[in-house]
């Protein structure tokens, strides 16, 4: 097998919070420098894609606006092409203005736009995107995580409030982002590259390394941002390759080569 693109997760994996991983700036380096292409796939839905750039700009990370994918452009080019125009955000005020197109209906909302609130969660909230979803709203979620790393800990994540909502209404949520098949493949079309050439590098069994082996990519989970033991033993979801961190990314891809 030869790699020649490398897909990262960003969170738990190149930066954990607000703190960069120890040497993750270097590997990214020489891996370009060793003429791999490089893109990064995020669930993160807290922030403008500009902004992201930004925040590893800062860290001292060399990424271009063509490498990043977030799940917001896939989630507004999805509500654009079925005609969803009123909505109710449940998401970071930050991002709000990349759905500017769509208008906000607090009443009888059309859809309801779910992303990355912290711990504003309550039953309040729960029970009013309940109400909208069995008058007929959609539930958008631009992911479906689990849990994640905060950076002091692992913590719930979306996916507990959208499926307790879509479990009690009986209904599906429309859900964008890891690990969603077209998300990879939105990123991997860029590359010219076949599936036996792709290697994914991620903390989270569920959206980045089921999702890019799904889609026929190795995977290597890092033992950094939200892994835990009990969990990884638990699933049936197995990981081509096991790393401490992706400092030992380097090392891993010459021995695989
Ligand atoms: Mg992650």
């Amino acid at each position: 097998m030869r790699i020649k693109t490398i897909l990262f997760d960003l969170d738990g994996v190149l930066y954990i919070g607000d703190n960069p991983v120890p040497g993750a700036v270097e590997v990214i380096e020489e891996l370009r420098t060793s003429g791999f292409g490089l893109r990064f796939i995020t669930n993160t839905s807290t922030k403008l894609p500009q902004e992201i750039i930004r925040k590893l700009t800062n860290f001292g990370f060399n990424v271009s606006s063509e490498e990043l994918f977030t799940p917001l452009r896939s989630a507004r080019d999805y509500l654009i092409s079925v005609s969803l125009s009123r909505m109710y955000p449940v998401i970071n005020s930050e991002i709000l203005p990349y759905f500017k197109e769509f208008i906000i209906d607090q009443e009888n909302p059309e859809f309801i736009l779910i992303g990355d609130i912290g711990d504003k969660w309550n039953y309040q909230l729960m029970n009013k995107i309940f109400n909208f979803t069995m008058n007929g709203a959609k539930l958008i979620a631009l992911h479906k995580g689990k849990f994640y790393n905060s950076g002091t800990g692992n913590v719930l994540d979306i996916g507990a409030f959208i499926s307790g909502i879509e479990y009690s209404a009986n209904v599906r949520a429309a859900v964008f982002g890891k690990p969603d098949l077209n998300f990879f493949n939105s990123a991997v079309a860029t590359t010219k590259c076949d599936k036996g050439e792709i290697l994914m590098v991620g903390d989270d069994l569920d959206n980045d390394i089921a999702g890019a082996q799904k889609s026929g990519y190795k995977t290597v989970l890092t033992k950094t941002g939200k892994f835990n033991v009990n969990y990884v033993q638990l699933s049936d979801i197995k990981p081509d390759y096991l790393i401490e961190s992706v400092r030992d990314l380097p090392k891993l891809i010459k021995e695989i080569k």
